[in-house]
């Protein structure tokens, strides 16, 4: 038996093995029909199924209110960085929104967002590298503003709301493309949480829309339909032809999930395994994390080692040791370790091993 390759990519990224097996044993013959998964209808009653157990799942894993709408929806997270503003701006009159500046995909959001209605970036950790999460309150929001906006993770900072904010009678729209079902969540403090599904759920071009239902028929006039909540919501996310082939992964991650314990247990084991690797960068001086310790995220572990030269060597000699994809994004550099769900706890003490190894040697 070869080694296992640990991936920490930040997206696409690992999904958990046992779900890619069953995706390979089954993929020539899906529910015994005796054709593939990827070339029956949308709409034929067996994908329908798969469409219904996922909704089941996902509400379940999620302790989901009933009036929070599930959509699958087309190009993934960044699409919605134009869905939620045309979707909930028209809200209010003003056609405003309040968002928190976090990080690259946080600032991608609300210059998308600022084509379609007047754009607040009521705090920002811009000053200190996005090195943490500033504070955002229901005071630093306007009366007037439709919505107001966080990025949950920050992917490439490796920062994270420990708790989201509370915004009262506003509501509170999270990106949770790298965190989702990572940890339990009180969704009914939420009026929409998003995510492209390549980090924790499944394959990449798709995202998972929770929405609740009083934010759903108020798109702009000019939403394209493709874009309308209320179109994918009366169409059973199927306005046209879905990913089908994501969403029957994504189900089957929530499976697995389920029968991982749920987000209780994986908080538990999301906390242990990013806990290995902070307490292996705390402990050394030769390894410098990027992120504010009481900010840091449970997802994606950012780390610098001295020099840039260490840097590649440290990223280099890791995938020498199957462990995969681990150079930090190009705006931070170093190292960044991507422990999303289904990324083993024997993997990040892989890493880890390895981290005190190079030191030791290379140090
Ligand atoms: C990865 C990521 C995105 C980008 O997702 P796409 O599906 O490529 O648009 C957006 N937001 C966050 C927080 C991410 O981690």
């Amino acid at each position: 038996m070869n080694e296992p390759v640990y991936n920490f990519g930040a997206g696409p990224a690992t999904l958990p093995v046992s779900v890619m097996q069953q995706i390979r044993d089954e993929f020539l013959n899906f529910n015994n029909m005796g054709v593939s998964i990827i070339e029956i209808s949308h709409r034929s009653k067996e994908f329908e199924a798969v469409l219904d157990r996922c909704d089941a799942l996902v509400r379940e894993i999620a302790n989901l209110p009933s009036n929070y709408q599930i959509l699958y929806t087309h190009g993934g997270a960044q699409m919605q960085f134009s869905g939620v503003p045309l979707n909930l701006l028209g809200l209010k009159p003003a056609h405003q929104a309040t968002y928190a500046e976090t990080g690259h995909f946080s600032r991608l959001a609300n210059v998308e967002a600022a084509r379609f209605g007047n754009i607040t970036i009521a705090c920002s950790s811009k000053d200190t590298q996005y090195d943490r999460i500033p504070a955002f309150t229901r005071d630093m929001v306007s009366d007037d503003s439709s919505y107001a906006f966080i990025t949950g993770n920050n992917t490439i900072y490796g920062t994270q709301y420990q708790t989201y904010p509370d915004m009262g009678d506003i509501p509170l729209v999270v990106d949770a493309t790298s965190d989702i079902f990572s940890r339990p969540v009180d969704f009914s403090k939420t009026g929409v949480v998003f995510a492209g599904m390549q980090k924790n759920l499944g394959p990449s071009g798709t995202a998972l829309v929770i929405v609740r239902d009083d934010l759903i028929g108020h798109a702009l006039e000019r939403t394209p339909s493709l874009l309308d909540y209320s179109v994918y919501h009366k169409a059973h996310s199927l306005p046209n032809t879905a990913n089908t082939f994501a969403i029957y992964t994504m189900c089957l991650v929530m499976e697995w999930l389920k029968n991982q314990g749920g987000v209780a247990a994986m908080a538990k084991l999301n906390e242990a395994k990013a806990q290995t690797i902070y307490t292996a960068i705390d402990e050394s001086d030769f390894y410098r994390g990027t992120a504010h310790p009481e900010h840091r995220s449970r997802m994606n572990v950012t780390f610098l080692l001295p020099t840039d030269e260490l840097n590649a060597l440290f990223v280099k000699e890791a995938l020498a040791n199957g462990l995969y994809a681990l150079k930090g994004h190009k705006i931070v550099g170093g190292v960044r370790a991507s422990i999303y769900n289904a990324m083993p706890l024997a993997g990040c003490q892989k890493l880890v091993e390895f981290m005190r190894e190079f030191a030791r040697t290379k140090g």
